[in-house]
């Protein structure tokens, strides 16, 4: 596995790496672990589009490599390091090749453990993505203020997954919260045009009565020995304070006067008023609203639930076949098959066994994934525990995709395999009924089929979907 690095220098020297363009990198599925991208002078604005074209990548061992951002003299701007996983300057990375070690192995470690990564992989999902650099990186997801987009924030680890500086890193994190993949965390609350979104308003302040902007703001001072209370302006003689009513110096605040507010006049028509409208106006899209019409909403930062960390390495809709992985020994398909053909040769040779296989199939099951969030590895958790109850060690259970089993169930009579699959079904059921709104209905369709010599898998596999459920 090597690490590359990138550069428009023809001097860039690192020890064990060696140089390459973008794209001789973004070929390299079979051996890269990472790249190291040189932030010098003149390719400053290419970064940017660099990180954008390996996170854009669709296959994991690309988009998900780490990066680290190499600097000389000039170090890089805050918002530009924040897009690579570390930053380091050259003679630290010759010296304690820290960034080689372990970030990079890290995230190697955690693509180990991602099953089928490199059958033809391509992962198209942008919240997906966002799962898996994070799961890959084990860290917390934190924006950052920025003048840079209309936003006002941005979050510099998963900006280089979009391809605009728009609302869209927000909404796939919106979704993800919303799936109970990501937990959040306050981070700010911030005040938006009710016409773009956009953050940087001005506040005005305006006249009640005609609206002006072009106010004069004063403070009421108010004298204790006569209660005279007036404009600030009006005590002011000769760089002192004098009361205008009894002509007494005011010398200490607190003793002999205080402020107790500010009034403002306007100047187009002169009335005096102590609350002026608050107005605001948006810089990026020029309109103007009301204080009360603009959109004041909480910035998080997001974290990997437990569920999410799950579907970063399954996919978004295996969890349930992982579940019952963990639980239950699942047998591939084939290895499925060959249990099928030995158990047709066994009966078919001694002539007293009966054995059987049934089907299950789950109907809309990803439906509870969207209804029931966080709650769903549990539910799928309880049914793996009836699967566990239902049949016996002897059984061989495989998942023909994420709703449809089929369990060879050896020595059980026709009459007895459904029984079971009646206790089965009415448990998870139970479970359903329990867990779900009544207006969802998961429904299961079950069927038994006797193995004899002319049994035909893909036959009954077929007709496992056929089944009228009642
Ligand atoms: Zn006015
Ligand atoms: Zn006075
Ligand atoms: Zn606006």
């Amino acid at each position: 596995m090597k690490i590359y690095g990138l550069t428009s220098e023809a001097s860039f020297i690192l020890p064990s790496i060696e140089t390459l363009s973008i794209d001789d990198l973004l070929d390299d599925t079979a051996t890269v672990k990472g790249a190291v991208l040189h932030y010098t002078h003149s390719n400053k604005g290419k970064l940017h589009h660099w990180v954008q074209r390996i996170r854009q990548h669709p296959h994991p061992r690309i988009y998900l490599m780490p990066l680290a951002l190499i600097y000389e003299t000039e170090k890089p701007p805050a918002s530009l390091q924040k897009q690579f996983d570390e930053c380091v300057s050259a003679s630290q990375l010759v010296s304690a090749s820290t960034t080689k070690s372990a970030l990079f192995e890290r995230v190697a470690q955690w693509l180990e453990r991602v099953p089928n990564l490199d059958k033809d992989t391509a992962d198209s999902s942008i919240p997906f993505k966002i799962l898996r650099l994070m799961a890959s990186r084990n860290k917390r997801l934190e924006p950052i203020l920025t003048p840079h987009n209309n936003n006002g924030f941005v979050y510099p680890a998963i900006e280089g997954l979009f391809e605009r500086n728009d609302d869209s890193p927000k909404n796939s994190l919106d979704f993800l919260h919303k799936q109970q993949f990501l937990g959040r965390e306050f981070f700010k609350r911030a005040h938006f045009c009710p016409t773009c979104d956009g953050a940087f308003l001005n506040f005005i302040e305006t006249c009640t009565d005609c609206g002006a902007e072009n106010l004069k703001k004063e403070e009421l001072v108010h004298h204790f020995k006569c209660g005279h209370v007036d404009n600030l302006s009006n005590f002011e003689r000769n760089n002192q304070l004098v009361c205008p009513k009894c002509d007494e110096r005011l010398k200490h605040i607190g003793v002999d006067y205080d402020k107790p507010s500010v009034v403002y006049q306007c100047r187009q028509c002169t009335l005096q008023f102590q609350d002026p409208v608050l107005k605001v106006q948006c810089y990026s899209c020029e309109s103007e609203a009301n204080i009360d019409d603009v959109n004041v909403a909480d910035i998080y930062a997001y974290e990997l639930s437990a569920i999410g960390l799950n579907a970063a390495l399954y996919g978004l809709d295996a969890l349930f076949t992982s579940i019952l992985q963990t639980d239950l020994q699942l047998y591939s398909h084939r290895e499925f098959k060959s249990f099928i053909h030995i158990e047709k040769a066994r009966i078919g040779r001694y002539k007293k066994s009966t054995s059987c296989v049934a089907t299950i199939y789950f109907e809309n099951l990803d439906s509870i994934f969207h209804r029931l969030g966080k709650r769903t590895e549990q539910l799928f958790k309880e049914i793996s525990a009836v699967f566990k109850s239902v049949f016996r060690e002897s059984d061989v259970i495989s998942a023909l995709n994420e709703s449809v089993f089929i369990i060879l169930m050896t020595e059980t009579s026709e009459e007895n395999a459904n029984l079971a699959l009646n206790r089965l079904k009415t448990a998870i059921q139970d479970l359903f009924a329990a867990n779900l709104a009544a207006k969802l209905s998961v429904g299961i369709l079950t069927r038994v089929h006797r193995i004899d010599s002319e049994s035909d898998l893909n036959l009954m596999l077929e007709n496992a979907l056929k089944v009228n459920h009642k």
